[in-house]
């Protein structure tokens, strides 16, 4: 059972004027409800870094794309997997978890970035792209649809994007679909020619410089952790550009005491209470996507087993074998 009191002390490090007391009652006892549907179903909840602060309460697991996906390929004992992020995430899961079955409890929870990169306009950019380049290599991000990655010869996720590019036997990349993170990925590995696809996700690329020199003037000591999804003029300011588990690990070992998490405004709420005794500041943006996933959806999903995430076998298999060769170059 939840108890209201200690739910509120936790909730109210995330955002003390919307986590009230009545609130925190009522989410207690929505969390005793999936905690109740969980074990009926057999089921386990994942959920990414950027999801709603009462959502990591109930979680199993909370993770960045890789991290989940790995998971979801180990839960042997769970039937069920209740996917809390977005529409691709659940995708990944189901990917490597063929057997088990994968919901995302808001079919609606989609992503601006993965919808830059259709299929078939894949397809024919790769066609193009061989005819010029005949070693052509093609990563994309985990940020794709499985038709995409099955489409792809190595996936890769923010955490690897770099060493997955570098390992590749080819000279010339086709990256999809996240034209930052081409760019940052080109700087890094100068002897290769990165061809950006043109997408972006809305959420960094809306983050403006401006807003970390702000921050920066009053706190000089700030730690700036940047999202490699943001833009080139933000990413200059960072002490350091990773992943949102990466700026997890970084919090909890630095000794500095203030830090810029400069990515979704999800990962400063689970900052602020997984590292409590550090501060920590916001430049950050909300995903409109991410927060689709409720209390209330769960609940549903869990009483309905729907929305199922279901994927033809071939793409599956394709998908399939563009993660296993991003663990094999990594
Ligand atoms: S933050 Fe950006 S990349 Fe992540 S789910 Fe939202 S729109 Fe997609």
């Amino acid at each position: 059972m939840f108890n209201p009191e200690q739910l509120h002390k936790k909730l109210i490090l995330a955002d003390p004027g919307f986590y009230t007391f009545e609130l925190c009652e009522e989410i207690g006892q929505k969390l005793d409800r999936i905690t109740e549907l969980k074990a009926e179903r057999n089921a386990v909840l994942l959920a990414h870094n950027y999801q709603r602060p009462e959502i990591f309460e109930v979680a199993d697991f909370t993770g960045d794309s890789l991290e989940l996906s790995l998971l979801a390929g180990k839960v042997e004992k769970a039937e069920v997997i209740i996917f809390c992020g977005v529409h691709f995430m659940a995708e990944t899961a189901k990917i490597v978890s063929p057997s088990k079955k994968v919901i995302l409890p808001n079919i609606q929870a989609g992503c601006s970035l993965a919808d830059t990169a259709e299929a078939e306009d894949v397809r024919a950019r790769i066609e193009e792209l061989r005819n010029k380049y005949p070693d052509l290599g093609v990563v994309s991000y985990v940020n794709t649809t499985a038709a995409v990655k099955a489409l792809s010869d190595a996936c890769c996720t923010s955490a690897n994007a770099v060493d997955v590019i570098q390992a590749m036997p080819n000279k010339t990349i086709l990256y999809i679909p996240d034209k930052n993170m081409a760019a940052y990925a080109a700087k890094q590995i100068p002897d290769k020619t990165i061809i950006p696809w043109e997408g972006s996700c809305y959420v960094h690329h809306e983050i403006e410089p401006e807003s970390i020199l702000h921050i920066k003037e009053i706190y000089p000591d700030i730690k700036v952790l940047v999202h490699p999804e943001c833009r080139d003029d933000v990413i200059k300011l960072a002490d350091k550009a990773l992943s949102t588990s990466g700026i997890i690990k970084y919090a909890m070992k630095s000794n500095a005491e203030r830090f810029l998490a400069v990515t979704e405004c999800g990962l400063s709420d689970l900052l602020k209470i997984q590292v409590p005794g550090k501060k920590f500041y916001r430049a950050c943006k909300i995903c409109r996507y991410m927060k689709m996933i409720t209390l209330d959806n769960i609940i549903t999903s869990l009483e309905t087993l729907q929305p199922e995430i279901t994927l033809p076998e071939d793409v599956r298999t394709g998908a399939e074998r563009s993660i296993r060769r991003m663990f094999e170059l990594t």
